[in-house]
């Protein structure tokens, strides 16, 4: 038996707050199916109750200076760290991925709270030379006003502090709704705020049902912005809804990235990176490589090294410091994996490595694959049309860097690519005319606090980190000024 959890509470204004009637959900582990605590259950009132709060917290914390802000967020970052290894074992516990990479994620989402306290001093505005004499123009930038922020179960720390962190840099306050099935990890993250000092509204956390949340974040006039971590299904949904109050959104949703391996390429680097970034939280994460498309004269000798790379990951509760890819999120996880598989092979693929439900060892109450490959596939097929958010990766084999280019982008998302290539003429060529807002060349992380990270067509608008992540949260004022009549 694990250790249990506290029963963790909303945070509203400066309280925290029981769900009405004392309602509670459990939080479960996804490897062994345990209970590991649970936390209150909030409804739409709760929401409301939480901008009104934001509300209220706005005009002195947007007035207050940036560097005093910074300060604050700073101190997040620093309680993260120390917390770390606690938040990283909940959030295996409840997520199932493997520890050593959430410890990695407790220490990103530390970063983003301290590059964007460096960065809330930095909202520079500009002024434009007059056209006419006696005027002055100036450019400022401002906070919007309340932001509500949707995120998703598969990065609970790291997504929540990508919103959080540019939000209250930019002088923001931030009503928070977190994924059900990760909810206390985020809420023990939160807690690094609350003790941060980010009380009395400028942080809050709501749970309860999705729709109650995001019914109140689109009729509330003080919600200014709503940003949204997740399906390209509830995105889209989302904007359709919040269009009629023309309020600002920001939209990171799903992915189907391709990897693009040259004949020229390093085939050692290429299979070991390949398999990375599809395994890396068990392949559910919206930038994992959903598609592959080697050049023909180095497929065989790829596809070998690919399946070894793949075959050598340990399957294993995430708590096992061995472990190599845990626990998928949910049975309904397992079963779309499971479906894209048998699809493809139905359909001709070949499944050269992987691809079973694995239940002996202690591993029947969760919902572990080991990973595919599947070659002789083609694009009708699930897996190279859907996010599969699971560790099957197909192989296409292809004539040239033109087909490679041309198939990689028949696909209506457009977040992250990868290329491998040695050629630096390629690199630019074709990670320029990859579709995706992310090319990653000879690299499978390359996601970062400083750089811009988001979607191209279906995979959303607006982008999170490095200098674009605070401008999403504030507005662009021209102030005109005339001096004086002459
Ligand atoms: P999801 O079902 O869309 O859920 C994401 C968040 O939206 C959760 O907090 C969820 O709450 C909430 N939600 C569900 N239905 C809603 C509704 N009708 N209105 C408003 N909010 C609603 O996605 P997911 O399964 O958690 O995450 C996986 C997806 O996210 C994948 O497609 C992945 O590619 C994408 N993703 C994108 C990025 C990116 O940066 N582009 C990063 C990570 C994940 P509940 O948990 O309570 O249902």
């Amino acid at each position: 038996m694990g250790q249990q959890v506290t029963v963790q509470q909303m945070w509203i204004g400066d309280a925290r707050v029981a769900g009405p009637g004392g309602r509670t959900r459990d939080a479960v582990n996804p490897a062994t199916g345990e209970t590991i605590g649970a936390f209150a259950w909030g409804d739409r009132e709760s929401a409301e109750a939480a901008i009104h709060a934001a509300a209220a917290a706005f005009p002195a914390w947007s007035a207050r200076p940036a560097v005093e802000r910074g300060r604050l967020l700073r101190r997040v970052a620093a309680l993260l760290r120390d917390r770390s290894e606690t938040l990283a074992r909940l959030m295996t516990r409840e997520n199932g991925k493997v520890i050593a990479e959430s410890r990695v994620e407790v220490e990103a989402a530390a970063a983003h709270f301290d590059w964007y306290a460096d960065q809330a001093p930095s909202v520079y505005g500009r002024t434009v030379p007059p056209t006419v004499p006696g005027k002055r123009h100036v450019v400022i930038h401002q906070p919007m006003g309340v932001v509500a922020a949707i995120t998703p179960w598969n990065f609970p720390l790291m997504l929540w502090a990508r919103k959080v962190a540019p939000a209250l840099a930019a002088g923001c306050t931030v009503v928070c709704k977190p994924a059900t099935a990760t909810m206390l990890t985020t809420m023990a993250g939160f807690e690094c705020c609350a003790d941060a000092g980010l009380t009395g509204g400028l942080a809050n956390l709501v749970t309860g049902p999705a729709s109650d949340a995001a019914e109140a974040f689109i009729a509330s006039d003080a919600v200014r912005k709503i940003t949204f971590t997740g399906s390209t299904e509830v995105g889209a949904d989302l904007a359709s809804r919040a269009a009629g109050t023309m309020k600002r959104l920001s939209l990171e949703l799903g992915g189907h990235a391709p990897a693009l391996v040259l004949a020229d390429a390093d085939l050692e680097l290429a299979a070991r990176q390949v398999a990375a970034g599809k395994l890396r939280n068990a392949g559910q994460s919206c930038i994992a490589v959903n598609r592959v498309y080697v050049e023909a004269p180095v497929a065989d000798p790829f596809i070998e090294r690919l399946c070894d790379e793949m075959s050598a990951y340990k399957v294993a509760d995430g708590l096992d410091e061995d472990a190599g890819i845990g626990t998928l999120i949910n049975r309904e996880g397992l079963d779309k994996v499971l479906a894209h598989i048998d699809d493809a092979v139905r359909h001709g693929a070949r499944l050269r490595c992987g691809g079973r439900q694995l239940t002996d060892g202690g591993r029947d109450r969760g919902c572990f694959v080991s990973p595919a490959v599947l070659t002789d596939v083609h694009d009708g097929m699930r897996c190279m049309r859907e996010e599969t958010f699971g560790p099957v990766l197909p192989v296409v084999v292809v004539n040239d860097r033109a087909e490679a280019v041309r198939r990689a982008n028949a696909s209506p998302y457009g977040l992250a690519a990868y290329l491998f290539t040695r050629d630096l003429g390629a690199a630019f060529e074709v990670g320029e005319a990859l579709e995706a807002g992310t090319v990653a060349v000879n690299d499978s992380v390359p996601s970062t606090t400083i750089a811009p990270f988001g979607g191209l067509k279906m995979s959303g608008i607006g982008r999170e980190c490095g200098r674009e992540g605070i401008e999403a949260f504030l507005e662009t004022k021209h102030l005109s000024i005339l001096l004086g009549e002459s």
